[in-house]
């Protein structure tokens, strides 16, 4: 940019420069040519003036010359010879002496009569009218003189005239004498030349390149002519002459009362001064040319330095640039390098724990594989699911349940020997590979060892967590011969052992493919059954315990499939919960709970408890209007109906969560917490809740007159719920001890096979109308 600016500037200079000197010229040529105009008039003038000057010096010495001879012509001696020769005087008496008184008064006036020393007359002559020659200055006198070429000349006062002689031009001044009013004679004086010449040529310079002529009569006689000297010819070529002449300027000037004129040929001077002036302006030209030349030259070495510096700078620029890209390209390759690797790494690892993630553990787990196929050798897969560890990750927060985690893969790591594979495959799943397993003896001691690893609690910032595991193996060659059977084994010995009460390990066998063939069957048939409203609600009573009445129902899910009979509804609910026909279930429960206690209004005033999911929860404001449109449209006033749900919905709490049971509570709903005793929330967490109803797990009663602990645990529970003004419902009353014993503790409600199994609703319709306990 600032090259080309430079560039551009000094293009403009020499623009600007060779507009001003074309200027300069241009002003210098109209200022030459004005001036030479000016000057050609002025020397016109000039020479008009010279020649007229000429002429009057001319007239002035005709005009002498004119009156002198005519003086003569009236002088005495003249008159007295014309006198005596009138009266008869004879020669030798008088007229001879008058003749040569005459010829003395000729010789005395042509002598006489001198212009700068020059004699004018060369000769005076006077004749008779005849021609006849009477008295001359000159002895040799002329024998007969025409006198018939006078006749114009008497006409004229001055007399002057001239002819061509054979030597040449000869000037005359021809006066009449007169005698008695008669012409007698002429006097005739041939005027010196020289002295014209002289006259003339004194007021003009020699070297001056003209011609002048004086024409009298037809004789023309050149006073000077340096033209056709210097012509170098003979001057009777008068073609060239001619051509020569007409170059020049001309004068013409008549005088006419002597009849002669005189032509004038000259040189223009301003010819010769415009031929200096073309020549200054030439060298102007070629100065200025030289200039322009200089400064095209110099613009050019200018631009070519410029342009020069410009490539260098440009070239190192250049250069610096590429080593600057050379440089960021290495550290790019660097940084890409590295953050492949890192990406690698990243893709093969997970990048909380750092072990090996799913994908990249599958790979290895598949290269022990093929290593085991030719070395014969047996590969133990191992499915590790911590328990329990979504409600760690619920009460405490995703980023203690990260600790923890970390911690857990540390202690496995730990536990496991380097040629093992460990990889974390999910949020609580870890993978173990044991390349050349013995035994099933030696799984075991494995197995025994990784549940070990949880026997101590995990310690994060004063807080202790008890964690334990569930293992699942399989085994290659026998459980499977690729890695996804043989996962899919482990994961499935893993479920066993989460059914059968965690903490534990499972060897897979072929008859949990055929549960997990079942789980994919059920999938597909329960989507079926919701969409072909195949689900039915059973209806299970709830009593007040003191008086035996009946006054709810908790409406519990019934799915008869016609493959697969009665399904439990704890495992089609979780199936509904993984793939989100949840939803659509729960819609189904809410309406046709919400229609069927309307409906038994009249029979009996009881509540309806409606079970939710906490993936239901996951929508609040749809749900909350879902249960709003169910309550308006069965007609089902709001205190009737109950919201059971689990404390697993109450560690993750949003604010959602918290507007939504208020709304609920608004409305006139009761909420009930369920299943209370088998989560980890403490009772005094309830208090942020707006609970009316407490339900104590079934699973405290199943033991409570065996284990001392539960029915202890029973106790706290039921005197803590009412210390927070809670109502209890006790879960699986089965025999009458229960309901003594719950009594007895002032526990209001109760449910459970020993009053009645759940029931269809016309099977509860008729219980309702006559219980079987009163
Ligand atoms: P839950 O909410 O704890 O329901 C009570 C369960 O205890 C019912 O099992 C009931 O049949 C059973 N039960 C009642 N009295 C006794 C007794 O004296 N002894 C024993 N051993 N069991 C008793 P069910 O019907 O199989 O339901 C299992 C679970 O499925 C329910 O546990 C509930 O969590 C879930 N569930 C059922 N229906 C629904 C539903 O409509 N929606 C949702 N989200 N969950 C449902
Ligand atoms: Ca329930
Ligand atoms: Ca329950």
């Amino acid at each position: 940019m600032k090259q080309s600016a430079r560039k551009i500037s000094s293009q403009k200079i020499i623009s600007v420069c060779a507009i001003l000197v074309s200027l300069y010229l241009a002003m210098i040529i109209t200022v030459t040519s004005l001036g030479q105009d000016k000057l050609k008039a002025a020397q016109y003038r000039e020479l008009d003036l010279k020649v007229k000057s000429y002429a009057s010096t001319l007239d002035n010495l005709f005009t002498l010359a004119s009156e002198d001879i005519d003086h003569l012509s009236t002088d005495r001696t003249v008159q007295t010879f014309f006198a005596n020769l009138a009266s008869g005087m004879s020669m030798e008496y008088g007229l001879g002496a008058s003749l040569i008184n005459l010829k003395r008064k000729l010789v005395e006036k042509s002598s006489s009569k001198a212009v700068n020393n020059q004699i004018i007359y060369r000769q005076i002559t006077l004749t008779a009218p005849d021609g006849s020659p009477i008295a001359s200055t000159e002895k040799s006198a002329r024998s007969f003189i025409d006198t018939s070429r006078f006749i114009d000349v008497e006409s004229r006062s001055d007399g002057v005239t001239a002819f061509q002689s054979a030597s040449g031009v000869v000037i005359q001044v021809v006066k009449p004498v007169m005698f008695s009013g008669k012409a007698v004679g002429y006097l005739i004086a041939d005027i010196n030349k020289a002295v014209v010449i002289a006259q003339l040529t004194n007021q003009e310079h020699e070297d001056s390149y003209s011609r002048l002529v004086l024409q009298i009569n037809d004789a023309e006689m050149k006073v000077w002519d340096s033209i056709s000297r210097t012509l170098d010819i003979d001057a009777t070529a008068t073609e060239a002459l001619d051509a020569a002449l007409a170059e020049k300027i001309y004068f013409e000037v008549p005088v006419d009362h002597h009849h002669f004129k005189l032509m004038a040929w000259f040189e223009s001077l301003s010819e010769r001064d415009l031929y200096t002036s073309q020549a200054f302006i030439s060298g102007l030209s070629v100065l200025a040319i030289m200039i322009v030349v200089g400064l095209l030259y110099a613009f050019n070495l200018n631009n070519t330095r410029v342009g020069l510096k410009i490539k260098l700078e440009e070239e190192k620029k250049r250069k610096e640039f590429l080593s600057e890209q050379n440089q960021r390209l290495a550290s790019e390759v660097e940084r890409r390098k590295a953050s492949e690797e890192e990406l690698a790494f990243q893709a093969k690892h997970d990048s909380l724990t750092g072990l090996p993630n799913r994908v990249y553990g599958s790979d290895r787990l598949a290269l022990e594989l093929s290593r085991a196929e030719r070395m014969g050798s047996n590969v133990l897969v191992m499915f590790i699911d911590l328990d329990h560890f979504k409600q760690i990750n619920d009460s405490m927060g995703h980023f203690v349940g990260d600790e923890v985690l970390k911690l857990a893969a540390e202690r496995l790591q730990n536990a496991v020997r380097k040629t093992d594979l460990l990889a974390r495959i999910g949020g609580d799943e870890f993978l173990l590979v044991i390349p050349d397993l013995q035994d099933a003896d030696s799984a075991k001691r494995f197995a025994t060892t990784v549940l070990s690893v949880f026997n101590e609690p995990f310690v994060w910032q004063n807080h202790e967590f008890f964690l334990s595991a569930s293992v699942g193996m399989s085994m290659y060659p026998q459980d499977g011969s690729n890695v996804e059977q043989l996962l899919a084994c482990a994961d499935m010995a893993m479920y066993r052992v989460k059914q059968d009460g965690r903490n534990a390990f499972c060897f897979y066998d072929h008859n949990m493919n055929q549960d997990l063939q079942r789980f994919l069957e059920l999938e597909s048939r329960l989507r079926h059954a919701i969409s072909q409203n195949l689900l039915e609600l059973y209806y299970q009573p709830i009593i007040e315990l003191d008086s035996g009445k009946i006054v709810g129902a908790e409406a519990l899910m019934r799915w008869n499939d016609d493959k697969f009979g009665f399904v439990n509804p704890e495992e089609f609910i979780a199936i509904a919960e993984k793939n989100g026909l949840i939803h659509q279930l729960g819609d189904f429960a809410i309406r046709q709970a919400c229609q069927q206690a309307a409906h038994w209004q009249s029979v009996a005033p009881l509540f309806v408890s409606v079970n939710f999911s906490s993936v239901q929860f996951r929508y609040c404001e749809r749900l909350f209007d879902q249960i709003k449109q169910h309550l308006e449209e069965s007609g089902l006033p709001a205190e009737m109906f109950d919201v059971e749900v689990t404390e697993s919905l109450l560690f993750n709490h949003s604010g959602d969560l918290m507007e939504m049971l208020h709304n609920l509570r608004s409305l006139g709903a009761k909420l009930t917490i369920d299943d209370f005793g088998t989560g980890y929330s403490a009772l005094s967490y309830l208090q942020k809740f707006p609970f009316d109803r407490l339900k104590i797990d079934r699973s405290f009663l199943q033991n409570m007159f065996e284990n001392e602990s539960d029915r202890e645990l029973v106790n706290v529970i039921i005197a803590m719920a009412k210390a927070l003004n809670l109502k209890i419902v006790a879960e699986g009353i089965e025999e009458q001890r229960h309901v003594d014993y719950l009594k007895n503790l002032n526990c209001e409600f109760g449910q459970g096979f020993h009053y009645s199994r759940p029931l269809p609703a016309k099977d509860f319709e008729a219980l309702l109308a006559k219980p079987t306990w009163l």
